[in-house]
């Protein structure tokens, strides 16, 4: 067996195994490592460069939206997080613990924050007085930690780095405005960059977060159907303003509370990534979040002149994408295998052959399509080629994602989609919290969003119940 062959026997195969190929896809490409704590993991190098071009492109997004970045304190004393009833009843359960510096045991406990509304929200209460100081449009990069049962590298970790959106505003409509710009903002991320079709929608009851009035959310099928929440935005009303005593004088001289709004997102979207472009050679990655857009591979590099024209050419293309030369002396079958492996979008050879014709061999990594260009349209055709790959990334994962939406009209059918065609399940629901865990129980299904786009009713009647439907929801199992 040949070496190449070997490197990429060493994934699993994704139909026969899915969660396997994803733990060897995110260690084979040096994604992260696992570490001695539960739950935990070491982002690698090329990891974080995903992470970084993510934050880079998502910072850019918010402060032309007009936020700015601040720091909070990585710890909640106990008795702020208990201020507001709802958000410390949801999150308690997951709550990591401080009761000791060195060996003195604290007065109060301190909580890792699991999120950090209440830090938010003291800190608006003294800085906001009057109508002049809103809204206040703050974000903070940071990780957080949330005590999980069972863990996944990005996907679900006991720390994990994200960016928590807090915002106050003079009004409802206002924050409520705001919870869908920011909506549209992650969706754009999701669509535009790392080429991830999502549906935008509202949670039920149920599955809203602790302390909110309303959670909206971006949902995405993963390879293997199931369903990934990629972000979330709420909507808090005034609730958090009344248990933090947040008010501010109005231009008609009347005290009023604010209206707030909270938005994340999480490393849990490299795991998306992940799962949504990876193929049975390893990771797909969008160009435009591409640690490395191409990389240029010398073939026959001992021949005279190829090291020289690759370097020559790592050069001249650094100046406009973000390039790998490989002149490493392993062989060229064993470095296309390691580049496809990390999903590099586009492979440059360059051998004595096409030195001597001026030209060079483009590969796309979705399509695997090879192409001929010359010298003097590289960049050209470099920068046309990786804007396809964006697009037609985008377009492949929309095309999957349609043929794994199904509709259910009666439950019978819903189950058996569940078991056999696991992807989105449109059905009708009488909002009773009850039917929607029956659902769950029944067919490990939950309840994913009520979709904006998609609200034409498609029966009378619940799914679950029989009885007067009021909702159209997509339904799915998820990560
Ligand atoms: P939340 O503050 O609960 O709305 O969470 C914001 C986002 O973080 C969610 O929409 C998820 O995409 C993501 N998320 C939640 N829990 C985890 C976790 N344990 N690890 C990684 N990402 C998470
Ligand atoms: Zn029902």
């Amino acid at each position: 067996m040949s070496k190449d062959k070997k490197f990429v026997e060493a994934i699993t195969d994704m139909d026969v195994d899915f969660p396997r190929w994803y733990t060897d896809v995110v260690k084979k490409a040096e994604l992260v490592d696992y570490s001695s704590v539960r739950g935990c993991m070491v982002i690698r190098p090329y990891g974080y460069a995903i992470w970084e071009n993510i934050q880079s492109n998502l910072d850019k997004m918010f402060k032309e939206t007009g936020h700015e970045n601040v720091y909070m304190p990585m710890f909640i004393p106990e008795s702020l997080l208990q201020k507001e009833a709802d958000h410390i009843e949801g999150f308690a359960p997951e709550v990591a613990w401080v009761t000791h510096g060195g060996s003195e045991e604290l007065g109060e406990r301190l909580c890792v924050r699991p999120t950090s509304e209440t830090l938010f929200a003291e800190h608006y209460s003294k800085i906001v007085n009057s109508y002049k100081d809103l809204p206040k449009l703050y974000n903070q990069w940071c990780s957080v930690v949330r005590w999980e049962k069972t863990t996944r590298p990005f996907l679900r970790t006991l720390e994990f780095l994200w960016q928590e959106g807090h915002t106050a505003h003079r009004t409802a409509e206002d924050a409520q405005e705001e919870t869908l710009r920011m909506l549209d903002v992650y969706g754009r991320l999701c669509e535009e960059y790392l080429a991830i079709p999502v549906i935008k929608g509202r949670k039920t009851e149920k599955e809203k977060f602790a302390g909110a009035e309303a959670t909206y959310t971006i949902e995405s099928l993963m390879h293997d159907g199931k369903a990934l929440q990629c972000g979330t935005s709420h909507y808090f009303g005034d609730g958090f303003a009344k248990a933090f005593d947040i008010q501010f004088t109005d231009s008609d001289g009347k005290m009023k509370h604010v209206h707030q709004t909270s938005w994340g997102v999480t490393t849990r979207l490299i795991g998306a990534i992940i799962m949504v472009h990876g193929d049975n050679s390893g990771l797909m990655l969008p160009p435009k979040i591409a640690p490395k857009q191409l990389v240029i591979i010398p073939v026959a590099q001992h021949k005279e002149g190829v090291l020289e024209k690759a370097n020559e050419l790592k050069e001249r293309l650094s100046k406009e994408f973000r390039v790998q030369l490989d002149d490493s002396d392993k062989k060229p079958g064993w470095k296309y295998s390691e580049y496809e492996m990390k999903g590099v979008p586009l492979r440059v050879e360059i051998g004595p052959k096409d030195i001597e014709k001026n030209q060079a061999v483009l590969v796309r990594r979705d399509t695997r399509e090879k192409v001929f260009v010359s010298l003097d349209e590289l960049e050209a055709k470099i920068t046309e080629t990786l804007d396809s790959i964006q697009n037609d990334m985008l377009e492949a994962a929309r095309t999957r994602q349609t043929e794994k939406t199904s509709v259910a009209t009666d439950y019978d059918t819903f189950k058996e989609t569940v078991a056999n065609r696991p992807g989105f399940i449109k059905a009708m629901w009488c909002e009773d919290r009850a039917c929607e865990e029956k659902i769950k129980e029944d067919t490990g299904a939950s309840s994913r969003c009520m979709p904006f786009h998609d609200q034409e009713p498609i029966a009378d009647t619940c799914i679950c119940c029989e009885k007067p439907a009021k909702k159209l929801v997509y339904w799915g199992r998820a990560y």
